[in-house]
């Protein structure tokens, strides 16, 4: 009876060692890229990266992120964000669990490495959506990524997508409108983002979206 529990936790070792080998030998074939989605906050990234999953649900995985914010109404606990306390997040920080994390209007964000490796376990293509300073962490690490901004068509748009929204206090509104002027100059520098979409009409941002990834869903399937 040991010996066939032996066997079989060698049998589990074994299949997970091959998954992982066959995945790293997969990603090496096609060359899909995890994809890093930025943009100020209220410009629609979330929008259309629920349509994303959504009609592609097998192609992508959402890099669900650690934050100590308060969960909106609708937004479900390792589904939106791992809710978190600051102790909790500081453990992971001292623990080293963070592929990058940042304070963003009062409140931490990170992604973990084990949110990304999960996806990448699966063979999905990862998609991470983070602000300008994840951005440029995730540019000094090993992850290989292709680099997507989502603009609003004007500041004036944006605070009214804001405050549409009805999420936010005043004070948190001001704080994400005052950041949202240096996301936009820094997409502006040339060879930060490989594509700029403008989410104007949400139809034509989402086709655009859409577009810059088929080469990469092809290659998946
Ligand atoms: P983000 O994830 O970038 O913070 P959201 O996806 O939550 O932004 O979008 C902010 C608000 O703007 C939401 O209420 C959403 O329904 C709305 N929205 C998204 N795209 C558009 C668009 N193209 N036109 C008008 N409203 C939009
Ligand atoms: P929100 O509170 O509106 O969900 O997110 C606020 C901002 O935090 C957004 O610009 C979003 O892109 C960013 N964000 C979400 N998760 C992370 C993360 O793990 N790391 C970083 N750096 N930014 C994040």
């Amino acid at each position: 009876m040991r010996r066939l529990n032996l066997l079989k936790n060698v049998y589990f070792v074994h299949i997970s060692y091959r998954l992982s080998v066959g995945f790293t030998h997969f990603q090496k074939m096609t060359n899909v890229k995890p994809v890093v989605i930025s943009g100020p906050s209220g410009v629609g990234k979330s929008t259309l990266l629920e349509q994303l999953m959504k009609e592609f649900p097998n192609s992508f995985a959402f890099s669900v992120s650690h934050t100590t914010r308060k969960p909106r109404k609708g937004e479900e606990n390792g589904k939106h964000y791992h809710f978190v306390s600051h102790e909790a997040f500081q453990d992971l920080v001292s623990k080293n669990g963070f592929l990058e994390y940042t304070e963003f209007s009062g409140n931490c964000y990170g992604t973990s490495k084990r949110a990304v490796e999960s996806i990448q376990e699966t063979g999905r293509i990862c998609i991470l959506d983070v602000e300008i300073n994840g951005v440029k962490s995730i540019k000094k690490s090993n992850l290989n990524a292709r680099y997507i901004f989502v603009r609003p068509p004007s500041l004036d748009e944006l605070a009214k997508r804001l405050h549409a929204r009805g999420t936010e206090s005043e004070e948190s509104l001001k704080k994400r409108l005052d950041t949202a002027d240096e996301a936009i100059s820094y997409s502006e520098k040339p060879g930060v983002y490989d594509h700029i979409i403008i989410n104007d009409n949400l139809t034509e941002a989402y086709n655009k979206l859409k577009d810059i990834l088929m080469e990469d869903i092809k290659k998946l399937h």
